[in-house]
């Protein structure tokens, strides 16, 4: 049965992607990270064997969204054949229950309670469109509007969710092959208020960053403010900041946390400078070839002096 739903869930996310593009698998290694692989759109039986085979370890996750290129990032989305919410509360799985359309995929996370919905689309949409339809929803029914994002990535069923010490399977509640106009699911929704990212921006300090110029904590911080507002650090000695993770990808239950006055983070999920934590903050997984374009966008975006 699980088999079966994962070649449904890819049929769903992909079926009427172009052949060229690929898709991502992303996965927990052990102490290690997280592990990323690429396959070709149409190797449904490799995805489904490596998905079987990674949930046996570790957490697994899939981008909603086809890639272009073998990459994580939003640039590597070039369209979207689903809109979807992830649903973390009893109030909005209970406003889900009333949604029109009723999405024709539900997918249970593992953890009690969470949902994800899926309204698969007729035709594909934008980057740009889809997470603003996406968003719409979220607003309508109290969904994570961090999960939203174009590169997201979300749990398959058919894997194992390891968050607890018992690995709960993620099941689907429901898994048709409905399909619907764009207009027809969001058309009618509000849209939310601006999201962080467009709110003015905030002043960070000017000084360069890894050297130990407290400047570079307080932009640290500015930083997880701006994509994880819910993030509450605290002094605990040695310059030293603790909290819980703001990475969405950790549910950190015992906060584990660390930011350094440098702005380099040590958590139970991994460690890093700077630019890691902006990386991870935006959920996209870190590559050596972007590394020139973070520091771009935490020069330029954020206002942050980094190192060329
Ligand atoms: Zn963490």
């Amino acid at each position: 049965m699980s088999a079966l739903d994962l070649r449904r869930f890819h049929n769903m996310l992909f079926g009427a992607e172009p052949a060229i593009s690929f898709v991502e698998i992303r996965h927990t290694r052990q102490g290690r990270g997280m592990g990323q692989v690429f396959l070709g759109v149409r190797e449904v039986e490799q995805w489904a064997r490596t998905v079987e085979k990674l949930t046996g370890t570790g957490d697994v996750y899939v981008g909603v969204g086809p890639r272009t290129q073998r990459a994580g990032t939003r640039e590597s989305v070039a369209r979207l054949h689903v809109l979807w919410a992830d649903i973390d509360t009893d109030d909005a799985v209970a406003a889900l229950r009333t949604f029109e359309p009723a999405p024709p995929v539900v997918i249970r996370s593992g953890t009690p309670g969470h949902l994800q919905a899926y309204w698969p689309l007729r035709d594909a949409v934008g980057p740009d469109q889809a997470e603003i339809g996406n968003r719409r929803i979220a607003h309508a029914i109290g969904a994570d509007m961090k999960s939203t994002d174009a590169a997201r990535i979300l749990r398959p069923p058919g894997t194992f969710n390891r968050k607890r010490e018992i690995p709960q399977p993620v099941r689907a509640a429901r898994l048709d092959a409905e399909v619907f106009d764009y207009e027809d699911i969001v058309g009618t929704l509000a849209d939310p208020p601006a999201r962080a990212q467009d709110r003015p921006r905030v002043e960070l300090p000017r000084e360069r960053v890894a050297d130990d110029s407290p400047g570079a904590q307080d932009a640290a911080v500015a930083l997880i403010g701006r994509y994880s507002p819910e993030a509450d650090l605290r002094p605990s000695g040695n310059g030293r900041l603790h909290g819980s993770c703001p990475f969405e990808f950790h549910e950190d239950r015992n906060p584990s946390f660390g930011l350094f006055p440098d702005g380099g983070y040590i958590c139970s999920c991994g460690t890093g400078d700077i630019v890691r934590l902006f990386v991870n903050l935006r959920g996209e997984q870190f590559t050596d070839r972007d590394l020139p374009r973070y520091r771009r966008e935490l020069r330029e975006d954020l206002g942050l002096a980094v190192a060329a």
